[in-house]
């Protein structure tokens, strides 16, 4: 069997083509422009890359981007300054405070300092506990990616068993609180799990977020699954940089029934999601409905 290929990219188009059609409807009927700000704090390379991205992204859906590029020795205070003047600029209504911040910082509080209403990744403590009671919040803009993408392939999930391999806090976990409120049956694996490949096997749905360059193989995979690779990983092969993910995809697609490439697959999908949580976020602002 040779899986059928999700693709993410094509689909992620698609969600920014909405995303622009409502900000024009937006614009005509209310006069209003919703506001991404995204805060870069030193000199990460891939952060600068992701950073140029989703401004570029968010300008082009119709959005103004506010772009806040800070040296790396910036104070907690002065950083907590800026949040603070984002948090009261009508302007603006979502802020990214783009991960990892350097070392000196304390990313939980920072993260906390924001508005919950204009945490457009999701991870404001409040943000995390109104998802985990299924009250309404800003969802993480990865995994909801994914939930989208499983739910377009594969209609209602309810019953369903899923794997998500990943515990963190930016996948893996708020992954698996999505799959609960689409009633699955939900199994988290991590690197504790005991032979994981037969826990993996008995997924429905299996969600690879592991850090692992092709570690998922298809001895993990049970028949006709749907797999989604979230992972993100830059390896040298032949004398080359390439981008792989956490599932070795050639021997994957030999059983599953679909599976998500890399790159093409989740990526492009975490950068349409936080434009969509940027329009939910203004709408929610101003009392206007939300975009379905
Ligand atoms: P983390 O490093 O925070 O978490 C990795 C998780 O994998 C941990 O829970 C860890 O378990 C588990 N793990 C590690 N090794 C094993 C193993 N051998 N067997 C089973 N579980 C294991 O990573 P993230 O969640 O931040 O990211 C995961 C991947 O997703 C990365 O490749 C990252 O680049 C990618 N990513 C992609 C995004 C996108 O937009 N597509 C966005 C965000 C991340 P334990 O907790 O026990 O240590």
């Amino acid at each position: 069997m040779t899986a059928k290929r999700i693709d993410g990219k094509a689909f992620a188009a698609g969600v920014r083509a909405q995303v622009a059609d409502h900000v024009a409807r937006l614009k005509a009927d209310h006069g209003l422009v919703p506001g991404l700000a995204v805060v870069l704090v030193g000199e990460d390379p891939a952060s600068q890359v992701y950073v140029g991205a989703k401004g570029k992204q968010t300008v082009e859906v119709g959005m103004a981007s506010f772009e806040h590029r800070l040296p790396a020795e910036t104070s907690e205070a002065e950083l907590l300054a800026l949040i603070d003047r984002l948090n009261r600029d009508p302007q603006v209504h979502g802020i990214l405070v783009q991960l990892p911040l350097p070392p000196h910082l304390n990313s939980d509080l920072v993260i906390n300092a924001l508005d919950p209403a204009k945490d457009v990744d999701g991870f404001h403590i409040s943000n995390v506990g109104r998802l985990g009671t299924g009250q309404k919040s800003m969802v993480p803009c990865t995994p909801l990616g994914c939930l989208m993408m499983l739910r377009d392939h594969l209609g209602n999930l309810s019953g369903m068993n899923a794997v998500v391999v990943g515990r963190s806090n930016i996948v893996g976990k708020p992954m698996a609180q999505l799959l609960l409120g689409d009633s699955c049956t939900v199994t988290i694996a991590h690197s504790r799990t005991k032979d994981l490949a037969a826990v993996c096997r008995g997924a429905d749905i299996l969600v690879a977020a592991v850090g692992r360059p092709e570690m998922i193989t298809g001895d993990f995979v049970k028949p006709g699954a749907t797999v989604i690779d979230v992972g993100i990983n830059r390896i040298e092969r032949d004398g080359k940089t390439k981008l792989v993910g956490d599932v070795d995809h050639a021997s994957a697609a030999e059983v599953a029934g679909a599976i998500t490439p890399v790159p093409g697959g989740v990526g492009p999908m975490t950068i349409a999601c936080l434009l969509a949580n940027t329009l939910t976020a203004c709408c929610r602002a101003n009392g206007l409905p939300e975009p379905q």
